[in-house]
This record gives C-alpha cells, sequence and structure tokens, in this order.
C-alpha cells in the first residue's frame, strides 16, 4: 500500500455513493486533485423519486439533483458526466475511458451501482417491455402510465410494487406476477407479504404469486406474457423489476475479488489497498451482523461511501450500519430493519387491519429486525434496542397501549 497521503482520487460511477464520496472527501480536508467519472449525463441523484414521485407525475426529476455541475466546480470537483471508464489498470494505478484518456490515481473509488436484471425471454425484443434505473427509464415509463392503460408488472418486489403503485395512482389497471410465493418475499416476512398482497388487491390490481413467466408475444394491442403453467396476461406494456446485477465488470476484468458484488471489508476496502468501493456494487462485510452483504439501499449508498471516502484519506471508519431500507406505496410506508430472517421467531406490534403494525424478528428477548408498516416511531427504537443489545419484555413490546420508548429503559 502506498501509504503517503493522496494527491489524486477517482471516483468512477457518479451516483448516490460517487456524490458522497466526492462531498465527504472535501468536507474532511482532502485538497489533491478530485476526479468524478460518470456515465450518465445528469449531476448525482438519488433514485427513490423515480419509482414514486417522478413516476406518479408529482415531482421532476431535478428535484432528486444531489448537487449541481457548478457546485462540483466551486469544490474543485472535475466532475466528467456522460464518459464511461472502459478500463482499470491497476499497474499503472490509472483509468482508461472510452475515447483512450487516461486518468492516473493515488486512490480510487468505484461506485459504480448495479443495473437491472434482464429476463431475457423468448419475444422480449419484439414487445413493450420495460426497466427502471435511471432517469429516462422513469420519464419514458411515466409517459406511458396513461388513464385506462393496462399494465403488467413483472416481479413484486419492491421496485415492482412501487411501479404497480404508480401505475394505478394515474388511472391503470395493473396485473402484478411474482415466481415467489407471496410479495416482497426476499425484504419481508410472510404477515407483511400478506398485508400488501391485500392492500393493492383492495386497490384493483391483480396479483398473481407462483407464476413463472416464460416468454412474451407482442401484438398491435400490447403484448401477452405466458407463464410456465400455460396462463397468460394481456397488456399494453410489461414493467419488469426481478432484481439488480452489481457492476462489478470493471473490477473483475482488472482482477479484483468479485463474488455476488466487488467484495470489500468493513473499512470499504478491495484486495487492493489503493482501490476501495462503496454502494450497490459492493459485497460488502458487516461486523455488527458478522456476515457478508450486498445491499441495494440508499442508507447504504450513502453511508458507506462517506467511510470509504474517510478511510482514503487516513481517517479509518469501519462501516458498520444496521441494514434499513424503505418503501411507499399507495399512500402507505413500509420500513425494513436489520437482518430479519421469516424463518425468526416474532411478535406483531399493532392489528394489520388498523394499517399501522409492526413485525418485530427476534432471538429470545432481542430483537434482530423489524418491518414497520406506517409505524416509523417503532423503527427509530427498535434501531436503539438492536444497536444496544437491549433484552425486550416481549408482552410489552407486542403490546401498543405500552409506549415503545419505555422498552429502552
Ligand atoms: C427506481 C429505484 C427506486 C429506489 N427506491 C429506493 C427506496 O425507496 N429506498 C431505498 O433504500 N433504496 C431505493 N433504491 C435503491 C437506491 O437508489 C440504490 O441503492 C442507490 O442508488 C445505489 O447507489 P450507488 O451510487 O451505489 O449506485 P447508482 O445510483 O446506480 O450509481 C452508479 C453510477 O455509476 C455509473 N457507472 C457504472 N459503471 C460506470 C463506468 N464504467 N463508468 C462511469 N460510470 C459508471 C452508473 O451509470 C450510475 O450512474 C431505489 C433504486 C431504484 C432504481
Amino acid at each position: 500500500m502506498n501509504t503517503a497521503p493522496p494527491q489524486a482520487i477517482v471516483i468512477v460511477g457518479a451516483g448516490q455513493a460517487g456524490y458522497w464520496g466526492a462531498h465527504t472527501l472535501r468536507k474532511h480536508g482532502y485538497s489533491g486533485r478530485l476526479v468524478l467519472i460518470g456515465d450518465e449525463v445528469h449531476p448525482p441523484y438519488e433514485r427513490p423519486p423515480l419509482s414514486k414521485q417522478v413516476l406518479k407525475g408529482e415531482a421532476e426529476p431535478a428535484s432528486a439533483w444531489l448537487t449541481t455541475p457548478d457546485t462540483l466546480a466551486g469544490l474543485s470537483v472535475e466532475f466528467l458526466s456522460g464518459r464511461s471508464v472502459s478500463v482499470l489498470d491497476r499497474h499503472s494505478r490509472a483509468v482508461e475511458l472510452q475515447d483512450g484518456t487516461r486518468i492516473g490515481y493515488d486512490r480510487l473509488l468505484l461506485t459504480t451501482g448495479s443495473r437491472p436484471r434482464r429476463l431475457n425471454l423468448p419475444g422480449e425484443n419484439d414487445a413493450p417491455v420495460f426497466y427502471l434505473r435511471d432517469v429516462a427509464d422513469s420519464l419514458a415509463l411515466r409517459a406511458r402510465l396513461i388513464q385506462g392503460g393496462r399494465i403488467i408488472v413483472i416481479g413484486g418486489g419492491l421496485i415492482g410494487l412501487e411501479v404497480a403503485a404508480a401505475a394505478v395512482a394515474r388511472g391503470c389497471t395493473v396485473t402484478v406476477i411474482e415466481a415467489a410465493d407471496r410479495l416482497m418475499a426476499r425484504v419481508v416476512g410472510p404477515a407483511v407479504s400478506a398485508h400488501y398482497a391485500h392492500l393493492h388487491s383492495s386497490r384493483g390490481t391483480e396479483i398473481l404469486t407462483g407464476r413463472i413467466p416464460e416468454r412474451f408475444e407482442a401484438s398491435a394491442a400490447g403484448c401477452r406474457v405466458i407463464c410456465s403453467d400455460g396462463s397468460s396476461s394481456k397488456g399494453d406494456l410489461v414493467v419488469v423489476g426481478v432484481g439488480v446485477v452489481p457492476n462489478a465488470e470493471l473490477a473483475a476484468a482488472a482482477d479484483l475479488k468479485v463474488e455476488n458484488g466487488l467484495c470489500v471489508d468493513e473499512f470499504c476496502r478491495t484486495d487492493d489497498p489503493n482501490i476501495l468501493a462503496a454502494g450497490d456494487v459492493t459485497n460488502h462485510f458487516n461486523p455488527l451482523l458478522g456476515c457478508r452483504l450486498r445491499l441495494e439501499t440508499w442508507q447504504n449508498a450513502q453511508n458507506q461511501a462517506i467511510a470509504a471516502a474517510r478511510n482514503m484519506i487516513g481517517d479509518p471508519q469501519p462501516y458498520a450500519d444496521l441494514p434499513w431500507g424503505w418503501s411507499d406505496q399507495l399512500g402507505v410506508n413500509l420500513q425494513v430493519l436489520g437482518a430479519a430472517k421469516s424463518s425468526a421467531e416474532s411478535t406483531t406490534r399493532g392489528d394489520p387491519a388498523s394499517g399501522s403494525f409492526t413485525v418485530f424478528y427476534l432471538e429470545g428477548d432481542r430483537i434482530l429486525g423489524a418491518n414497520a408498516v406506517n409505524s416509523p416511531k417503532d423503527i427509530a427504537v427498535a434501531r436503539r434496542l438492536i444497536a444496544g443489545n437491549i433484552a425486550v419484555d416481549l408482552r410489552k413490546l407486542s403490546d401498543p397501549a405500552v409506549p415503545i420508548r419505555s422498552l429502552l429503559t
């Protein structure tokens, strides 16, 4: 490892994590050369509004910008937008852009994010099939979500259900096709899945679980999705939300360790000490949970990048957050905290029929995680109970008449 203070730092990927990396370096006194390279044409921005306010037409993409080119210039950040890095040359410590420009670095931060997993089913290229990742995707889809439209969503996870909710808000009829036997199975327990199935059904959305799409058939009127059990659904267009793939090819081609994401330790270091990484692209070690994780969340993109930036300039910070994410669907807020396992013991606080409740996942008298539906206060307290490894009285935890804050004492 080169132990001298870095004179040149390059950040590849100008999304949420890339922005926080650059911002943190300057905030913590790094005054050397700083280059932020992104292949999108926009300033760094946050993606959550793309499947919510922007898709519904309640906000424009600029509301999600994290900064402006002028502000970056004011911080002496060389912001190269619309430029893609095609080669990482570790030997010469340089990155190469698609046009052949080479930029040297002492330290490199990889924040290349992830991209939607493609279905690549027969007939897909001829059918009106949409994926959602960036501003252009959101605007293109929004233009097609028109009153009376018939939308098929493949994937009943967070993105798919947010698209379904936005489509309903714009007056469309929606069918959701999910391969698993329940919605959002990767992130919430069965009771919360059931609640959301009911919520979406009550707004007219058809929820089809246990169906595996096999092919598309395009027609003048739109397209048909045919599933492996022979059933089919017809719509004007299809939106696919079946997970993401980390953009780790650049790192893999440079022989950095990639296994379900670019592998980093709790200090955001890859196996090359001059290269760190943060955000969706990483598979990182979480010291709080004692295991490796690949997360696709706003919190992870921001906080892991802050830790990485500080580590790059000799201010060692382990990245040790409890995983947390949220989703907004049909006016209902869902928050997911910790390493909730649907197989763990659980207890529910509040009545799902009231529309506001929290499922706590437990090991004995310790909380492992929580899924909160319209109950943000429960998450705030659960965060402190987990962080402090505080034993809880399960009877009080599940009794909404007992103020949840009293469990902290
Ligand atoms: C529609 C949508 C809604 C979401 N909603 C939520 C939510 O409600 N709650 C939540 O917690 N999380 C949500 N997320 C997830 C969250 O937005 C991501 O976890 C976060 O954006 C990850 O940030 P990142 O910087 O790691 O990656 P990204 O934001 O993907 O940024 C990476 C950037 O690097 C660029 N890049 C890649 N390779 C190169 C290269 N070789 N050269 C130059 N540039 C490159 C990419 O094009 C991209 O601009 C949502 C995501 C999406 C797509």
